[in-house]
C-alpha cells in the first residue's frame, strides 16, 4: 500500500493549513538480522501548507513494532513515536530534498527516515528482564560462583 496523499488543494490555495492523514498496514523489515513486525495499523495524521516553492509537512505517528527481547529472545513490543516537520521542493533535481511532484505526495522517505533514526537499537519484553535472566541463570547452573573464583578452571571460551 503506498503511503500518499492528495495535496492538489493546498498547491491551489498557497498559505493555507490543510489536514491530512494516512493510515494503512506495514510489511515486515529486516533490522540488524532482526525481523520487525508492524501488528497494528500504522496513522500518520498532521498539516501540509505550501508556500510557493515548497510544501511543508508536520505530522506526528505512533508505531508499534513487535520485535525480540535482546536478553530471552521472547516477543517485545516497541512503540515508536515520530514527530515530522520536513519541507518539501517542487521541481527540483536535488539528490538530498524530499521532493513532490504533481498532486501527490509521497510520505515513504520522510517516514521511514525518522523510523529508522528513532528506533530503539534493542527492544526488551519487559524493563526488569535483564536482571529476571541473570537470575534464571544462577538458578541453573549451581556452578556459576566457582568460575569466578577459580577462573582456570572456566576453561576457554
Ligand atoms: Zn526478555
Amino acid at each position: 500500500m503506498r503511503m500518499e496523499c492528495n495535496i492538489a488543494l493546498a498547491l491551489k490555495r498557497a498559505g493555507e493549513s490543510f489536514p491530512f492523514s494516512w493510515e494503512g498496514r506495514l510489511a515486515p523489515e529486516e533490522f540488524g538480522g532482526e525481523r520487525l513486525v508492524f501488528p497494528e495499523t500504522v496513522r500518520i495524521a498532521g498539516e501540509l501548507c505550501f508556500d510557493g516553492d515548497a510544501l511543508t509537512v508536520t505530522g506526528t505517528c505512533k508505531v508499534p513494532v513487535r520485535r525480540n527481547c535482546a536478553r530471552c529472545n521472547a516477543a517485545a513490543t516497541q512503540t515508536v513515536a515520530l514527530s515530522f516537520s520536513e519541507r518539501f521542493l517542487r521541481e527540483t533535481t536535488e539528490d538530498e530534498a524530499y521532493t513532490c511532484n504533481g498532486d501527490t505526495l509521497s510520505l515513504e522517505r520522510m517516514f521511514w527516515d525518522g523510523f529508522w533514526l528513532h528506533l530503539p537499537m534493542t527492544a526488551l519484553c519487559r524493563a526488569d528482564c535483564e536482571s529476571a535472566c541473570s537470575e534464571e541463570t544462577e538458578k541453573e547452573n549451581p556452578f556459576a560462583i566457582l568460575r569466578t573464583l577459580h577462573p582456570e578452571s572456566a576453561g576457554q571460551e
